[in-house]
């Protein structure tokens, strides 16, 4: 469920995330996530700008479009040609720094026999170390130019990663001779202490400054491709949020005058704007419509609603009568999935469930009708409601769980018994004993919502006398209501 608060960007963002954890509902958990740079020395680009006196950030537009070609391109290899593996899912974010480069942030998403079993199969695919320079000298040159972090340090006070004279992303790291999982479960790649070093702004490094890579990815796109192995479930919330994290903003201040020599007036008008920074890079990005949020495969969004409570759009001067004669008023995506399941020739429709239904059917607006899908892939994911809805809330709850239902009485029907609410055959099927419901609301609402609105939403469920025993709820729960007791406790002190 959306807090009310959540508007517009802030909405959109919400939706995209919400259909990435559907993703992980019907995946599992990413195996990989891979970060990648636009290489502004890509032969491609040097190729273009040969006779001319143009540097690459002059033509943002080419470094897009060469971009989204390489990204579209490590797609299909993940995708189709199985670089990692079988890929079930993937999902991107593209973030666009300041005056900087764009970047992606991938999440890949292992078929079940293709996942890593252990710690020990990462070094296959995932490597930390300085390549040979004798047996394998491009891809040493390779890992040199884009691989290697730094140098920062005492040796580089001004890198971009030095915070309070450390490295924000934990660099030098210490030698390992084995791939391992730290305390938290993270893995720590093997940097073996072999005497390899590579020199950068005349400082040597070694294998403690190598950013993790695959070496089929880095030789076929050249670039800063950045290969990590997730296979926490710890992770998934942290990533999640830092793929759909905002937009960069950017405070700017408008000064009046131009005589520097005099001393700026008390009463002078600044104006602040809070302002939305737009690198050349992502203007371009977005005139080109690529999209900045990537989902394979696409999350079909599944509304619902109660009998006779389908939304219908009009505009303010349609006669009310003619509205309501417009057949389109009679059908919505719900509303034909049930019709679609009385087809008599149709026997696959009525052994799926709402969410199910995109994976084979495909919702067709033009025909405001479901169709067998020819190709591509989808999942579902219906529209969530918070228990004080009341009967559309359970009205959900049995839609996760009836298989090809014709109509509204067939949901509430159970063991060929009609019952008079949603909620009475919820209870009738057993799925409001124990309040599982209740405490997967709750875990729903965690994976998106702060502590304080699930602290709320507990407080509702408690007043609006539905939880057959709450002590259990919060049994379950409290931990999600709490995880900001810390930092509360730091701020007050
Ligand atoms: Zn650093």
């Amino acid at each position: 469920m959306l807090p009310s608060s959540f508007t517009g960007g802030a909405r959109y963002m919400m939706q995209n995330y919400l259909d990435a954890m559907s993703l992980c509902k019907c995946f599992g958990y990413p195996d990989f996530f891979i970060t990648i740079t636009c290489n502004p020395k890509w032969p491609e680009v040097t190729r273009f700008l040969r006779d001319t006196t143009l540097k690459p950030e002059d033509r943002a537009d080419i470094l897009s479009r060469l971009f989204k070609l390489k990204l579209d391109a490590i797609c299909k290899d993940l995708k189709e040609r199985h670089l990692l593996g079988k890929a079930a899912a993937v999902v991107y974010t593209i973030e666009f720094q300041k005056r900087g480069l764009p970047h992606a942030h991938l999440c890949l998403f292992m078929e079940n026999e293709y996942k890593l079993p252990t710690v020990d199969h990462v070094d296959a695919f995932i490597c930390a170390e300085i390549p040979n320079r004798n047996e394998d000298p491009e891809l040493y040159t390779l890992v040199k130019d884009y691989m290697i972090h730094g140098p920062c340090g005492l040796a580089n006070l001004s890198c971009p990663c030095m915070v309070d004279r450390k490295c924000s992303k934990g660099f030098p790291k210490k030698f390992q001779d084995h791939t391992t999982l730290d305390s938290n479960g993270f893995p720590v790649y093997g940097r073996r202490n072999d005497g390899a070093t590579v020199i950068k702004n005349r400082i040597e490094l070694d294998n403690r400054s190598v950013v993790p890579y695959n070496k089929t990815l880095l030789k076929r796109y050249q670039a800063h491709i950045n290969v990590e192995w997730c296979n926490q479930a710890g992770s998934i919330k942290y990533l999640f949020k830092y793929i759909n994290k905002g937009p960069d903003r950017a405070t700017v201040v408008v000064v009046q005058g131009d005589n520097q020599n005099e001393e700026p007036s008390k009463d002078e008008i600044k104006e602040y704007y809070d302002c939305r920074y737009i690198s050349a890079c992502e203007a371009s990005w977005r005139i080109f419509s690529n999209e900045v949020h990537y989902r394979y495969p696409f999350v079909t969004r599944l509304p619902f609603h109660l009998p006779g409570q389908q939304n219908v759009v009009f505009g303010p001067d349609e006669d009310i009568n003619s509205v309501l004669n417009k057949p389109s008023v009679k059908v919505s995506m719900f509303l034909s999935w049930m019709e679609r399941n009385k087809d008599p020739n149709d026997t696959m429709a009525r052994t799926l469930t709402y969410v199910q239904f995109p994976i084979f059917y495909v919702w067709k607006i033009e025909n405001r009708c479901w169709e067998p899908r020819q190709k591509g892939k989808a999942i579902g994911r219906i529209h969530s409601v918070p228990p004080s809805f009341g009967e559309a809330y359970f009205l959900r709850i049995l839609l996760n769980k009836v298989k090809g239902p014709k109509s509204f009485e067939d949901i509430r029907t159970v063991n060929g018994h009609v019952h008079d609410t949603f909620r009475d055959a919820c209870y009738a099927l057993g799925l409001l004993d124990d309040d599982i419901e209740y405490i997967e609301a709750i875990k729903e609402a965690n994976e998106t919502a702060t502590c304080s609105y699930i602290r709320v939403l507990f407080a509702m469920m408690l007043l609006s006398n539905t939880l057959s025993r709450p002590e259990v709820v919060w049994e379950s729960t409290w931990k999600y209501m709490t995880d900001d007791f810390i930092y509360r406790l730091r701020k007050f002190h």
